[in-house]
């Protein structure tokens, strides 16, 4: 496996690669939705490239940024027993300069949920992939459903663009009591962990009352908010998959989305149905 942090010298590397390239960005501390990700990625690809990079352009002012789980050493060993071919691990000044242009995200899409609450946190995001794309030229990109509003603004950036990645989105991995993994979930104490349970309970509450027949939008967030209320709660969304907001859910095109906060940790959660 090679290690590379220099953009020019990735790019120059693969420039010449005929196999398929399977491309996975992440921000380390990798966990086993991440290998989902590789595995699929492996499947699928003769080649297989894994970014590690905190992105600080997607970091608002006082988030976790400077304390954001790092662990690159376990993060390469457990790339090199999955089989990746290079992992890349630049530093910041590897991928901006001065004077940057960016990328905005949509006013409408970009701008619900995350985007509200986490105001500029996408055009960070779209930059930085942008940048990672043009650096790996991928075949093939792999990313998770637990972002779901990532996934849905990058898969909009490919096509706007004219991109011709395919985008492959990878299903949540969660532990086996429910809770979605999240490099996020080792700031938790046993309590939180235990109070984050929540997220998935009024999850699948909300998908047994779809599955009984109440599509009513306004009566199943009541439910969740009802089983979210002891956490501080970002949003609760029910959305189409183009994340437009509707009255009543519709089947097999709708998105249930969470955003909590559990003491001073964000998690984000989310079902498709
Ligand atoms: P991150 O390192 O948190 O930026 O995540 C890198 C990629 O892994 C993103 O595409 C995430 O959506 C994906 N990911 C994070 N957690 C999970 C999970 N529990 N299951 C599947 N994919 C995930």
């Amino acid at each position: 496996m090679k290690i590379i942090s220099d953009a020019l010298e990735l790019k120059t590397y693969l420039k010449t690669m005929s196999k398929r390239v399977g491309f996975v960005p992440t921000m380390g501390a990798l966990h086993d939705g991440h290998l989902s990700l590789i595995k699929r990625a492996k499947e699928e690809c003769a080649f297989v490239v894994v970014s590690i990079f905190v992105n600080p352009t997607q970091f608002l002012q006082g988030e976790d940024l400077e304390s954001y789980p790092s662990r690159n050493d376990a993060d390469l060993k457990i790339c090199e027993l999955s089989g990746v071919d290079v992992v890349f691990l630049p530093q910041a000044k590897d991928i901006y300069g001065e004077d940057e242009l960016s990328i905005v995200a949509p006013n409408v899409r970009g701008f619900v949920l995350e985007g509200a609450t986490r105001p500029g946190h996408f055009n960070g995001v779209l930059t930085v992939v942008n940048k990672l794309f043009n650096i790996v030229n991928p075949d093939f990109a792999y990313f998770g459903k637990k972002d779901a509003q990532q996934l849905n603004l990058i898969s909009l950036m490919v096509k706007q663009l004219f991109m011709s990645v395919v985008i492959v989105p990878v299903d949540t991995v969660r532990e086996s009591d429910g809770l979605a993994m999240s490099s996020r979930n080792i700031y938790l104490s046993k309590e939180e962990r235990v109070k984050a349970l929540k997220i998935s309970t009024a999850l699948y509450e909300a998908t047994k009352m779809v599955g009984s027949g109440e599509l009513d939008i306004t009566v199943i967030k009541e439910k969740m908010l009802r089983i979210l209320s002891p956490l501080e709660i970002g949003y609760v969304e029910i959305l189409n998959r183009d994340f437009e907001y509707i009255r009543e859910v519709q089947l097999s095109k709708s998105i249930i989305l969470v955003e909590v906060l559990v003491g001073r940790t964000r998690l984000l959660d989310n079902l498709w149905i």
